[in-house]
């Protein structure tokens, strides 16, 4: 029964043709579906306004204006697909990127991993072409590098592409889409392997997007993309994975639906830890019949069914919860205060604005935060104004609490700085629910 159910919302939802421009038109004053064009009619959460995540402030900055934009996401009734409507264009978010990979110790060990993986699966060589879509700064593509194996990164943030030149990846700085695909394949570089990995909730126009890997993808080709599970989002309560760089948030359901209609067939699935829990498809061209599809594709996709992602009254409790988080939260960031304790941050992650935003956490609670990443040492996290400092602050200051906001690397982050237990310091995790590692 189910089955026959989940075939009848895959033909509902008809193939779009891909648009010239991503941002979808208005009728009656809603918004449509960046898939299927359907009006957006039901809420799926509202975190107020927020600044974009990623557009730290420099001390010159404090004194101005600052945008906001609405983080309200939607759910379309017909394809499924959560969503955020386009306030601000990928050429403004991503052409100069805060965000360099390399500087997390767990997403290099993943990527590592991931390209012997595959490397072995699909039996890559000298003759093969590896393709990764967002190549950032190469902190995956320079294991093909290493291997021999022919790598051609594509990476629209001029600032993190020149890295990965440095560290001898092939980049192509452009935006990838239909139009950039068929330039790769004039230049003779279809590809073996294409990856996307956290790329596709910031793409605008999936449809030229998915249309692009298409056209890039050799007959025998396969193509994996990873992106946070919206069903880990629901079920954990991830809302402070919500921003504006990332337009849409997937389940297997809903992307599945869109390959289909541009001709792919998602093979198999990996469900990963990364990103608070991701998965990974694996897809190639319908014709491509050597690769039947494997059982955990239709085992994933009826325990999506099972928690009822093919309806819509699943999606209608998800903003109950999001409240409960931020009075939780805010409760003991009150009673810390109130006992005179000190909190500092770790990180000044995208995740980290959208959750101190949405809970008015400031400078009244948090007094500073520290991050690995020098392009953001001296600046401050927009919105909340709260000021980024090396990670050595924390052992100058002795807080009592470290408030951590990039929860997916939080062993990691533990683990590194063990240290501040030697003044009595703890540890607080704000999402599923806040908790405190003594
Ligand atoms: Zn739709």
């Amino acid at each position: 029964m189910r089955a026959s159910g989940i075939s009848k919302h895959m033909e509902a939802a008809t193939i779009a043709k891909p648009t010239q421009n991503a941002k979808a038109t208005h009728t009656d004053g809603l918004c449509l579906c960046r898939f299927c064009h359907n009006p957006l009619r039901h809420t799926f959460v509202d975190l107020g306004m927020s600044p974009l995540c990623e557009s730290y402030l420099s001390v010159e900055q404090l004194n101005r204006m600052e945008p906001f934009y609405p983080l309200h996401v939607r759910v379309c009734d017909k394809c499924f697909l959560v969503q955020l409507e386009e306030y601000v264009s990928p050429e403004d978010i991503f052409t100069e990127y805060a965000y360099f990979s390399s500087y997390s110790d767990t997403w290099l060990k993943h990527a590592s991993n991931y390209v012997d993986m595959i490397v072995d699966r699909l039996k890559l060589g000298r003759q093969s072409l590896a393709v990764e879509l967002a190549s950032n700064d190469g902190y995956l593509l320079q294991n093909f590098v290493r291997k021999g194996i022919p790598a051609l990164g594509v990476e629209p943030a001029a600032n993190v592409a020149k890295v990965a030149v440095e560290k001898g990846v092939p980049t192509l700085v452009k935006f990838f889409g239909c139009k950039t695909a068929q330039e790769m394949v004039a230049r003779g570089q279809q590809a073996d392997l294409i990856i996307g990995n956290n790329v596709l909730a910031q793409v605008p126009d999936l449809n030229d997007f998915v249309g692009g890997i298409r056209i890039a993808l050799k007959p025998g080709g396969v193509a994996t993309l990873e992106f946070p599970h919206l069903i880990r989002l629901m079920e954990e309560n991830q809302y402070d994975t919500i921003y504006h760089e990332h337009f849409s948030y997937f389940s297997l359901i809903a992307v599945e639906n869109i390959f289909r209609a541009h001709g792919l067939v998602l093979f198999d699935v990996d469900e990963i830890p990364t990103h608070g829990g991701s998965i990974r498809i694996y897809a190639r061209h319908a014709k491509d019949d050597s690769k039947p599809v494997h059982q955990r594709v239709t085992t994933l996709r009826s325990s999506e069914i099972s928690a009822g992602l093919a309806r819509m009254d699943a999606y209608s409790t998800f903003s109950d919860k999001v409240k409960e988080s931020k009075r939780s939260l805010l409760e003991f960031l009150i009673r810390a205060k109130g006992e005179g304790k000190s909190v500092a941050g770790y990180g000044a992650p995208g995740k980290g604005n959208t959750l101190l935003n949405y809970c008015g956490i400031r400078t009244d609670f948090v007094d500073f935060t520290v991050d690995r990443n020098p392009y953001k040492h001296g600046k401050f996290l927009p919105g909340t104004h709260i000021p980024i400092f090396p990670v050595e602050k924390i052992q100058e200051r002795k807080p009592d609490y470290v408030l951590i906001l990039p929860w997916n690397f939080k062993d990691e982050i533990v683990r590194q700085m063990a240290g501040i237990r030697e003044w009595g310091g703890k540890f607080v995790v704000p999402i599923p629910k806040v908790s405190v590692i003594a």
